[in-house]
């Protein structure tokens, strides 16, 4: 991880949902050391005030909102405080995301709603408020996380595969209607990354930690992402490193799709 900051992202305004921890917490942290003004938005008070203070410890610019990005208020909520405080958007990383590792038998059906709303519908209308104030600021990039999960199918994973793969979709539909208003719109497909949703999903599977992260280390790069690793990608994405790429979802999961070992 670079440790000094090539400015990349130098004058531009990030929100990043669900940057209270994991993948968001390390993009946030990534995105203000490149010189953004970062918003992070997530459920958790206590871990997303730490976050901001952290950044602003080391010279960075960062708040914290409370939100459920789930619910159209709050949503509305962020996009009139991010206008009324930085005046403009550059970059929203739609990353908040929850899995239930069931089959269909076995999901309840509040489940399959809370995770569709929770990874899809959030996408919408976190996107819905603030495209126009990233048209106002002249166009930007919007990164969606999927998954893996979103282009292959996995066991006991029958919603949080159906949501990653509309993600996949809501991506390039998104990408086709806002690319004349200069948004570009990509999504990130991770696999395993070392974050407490894996540790959620191993307590799911009543496996222990240990057997859970070895297993998942199994793919050629021989071990589980780290957030750092998936936070270069969601750089990569919101700078103009990537100005003509658009509608993409790229993999980033030391070869885990790449076929069978
Ligand atoms: P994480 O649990 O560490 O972080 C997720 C964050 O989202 C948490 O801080 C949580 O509070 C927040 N969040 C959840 N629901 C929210 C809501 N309604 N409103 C606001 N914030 C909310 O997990 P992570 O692994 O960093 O997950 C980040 C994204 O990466 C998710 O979309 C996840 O599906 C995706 N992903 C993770 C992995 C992995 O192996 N960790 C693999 C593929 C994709």
């Amino acid at each position: 991880m670079p440790t000094e900051s090539t400015g990349l992202l130098k004058n531009k305004v990030a929100l990043v949902t669900g940057g209270a921890s994991g993948i968001g917490r390390a993009t946030a942290v990534l995105f203000a050391q490149e010189g953004a003004s970062v918003v992070v938005a997530d459920l958790k008070a206590d871990e997303g005030t730490e976050v901001e203070k952290q950044i602003v410890g080391s010279g960075g610019q960062a708040l914290f909102l409370e939100a459920n990005v789930s619910r159209r208020e709050d949503s509305e909520r962020i996009a009139e405080r991010i206008e009324r405080q930085f005046g403009s958007v550059h970059v929203v990383f739609n990353n908040a995301g929850i899995i239930r590792r069931a089959t269909v038998l076995e999901l309840f059906e509040a489940d399959w709603d809370l995770v569709m709303s929770v990874n899809v519908k959030s996408i919408y209308l976190v996107s819905r408020h603030l495209i126009p104030l990233m048209v106002k600021s002249g166009g930007g990039s919007i990164i969606n996380t999927a998954s893996g999960w979103g282009l292959a199918g996995g066991p006991r994973a029958a919603v949080y595969c159906a949501s990653k793969g509309a993600v996949v979709l809501l991506t390039k539909a998104m990408a086709i209607d806002h690319g004349p208003q200069n948004i570009r719109v990509n999504c990130i497909c991770p696999g395993d990354t070392d974050t407490n949703m894996l540790r959620s999903e191993a307590q799911q599977m009543g496996e222990s930690n240990e057997s859970f992260m070895q297993e998942a280390a199994r793919r050629p790069l021989g071990r589980v992402g780290r957030p750092e690793d998936i936070a270069r990608a969601a750089l990569y994405l919101a700078s103009d490193a990537s100005s003509f790429v658009t509608g993409s979802a790229l993999v980033v999961d030391g070869g885990g799709l790449a076929g069978t070992m």
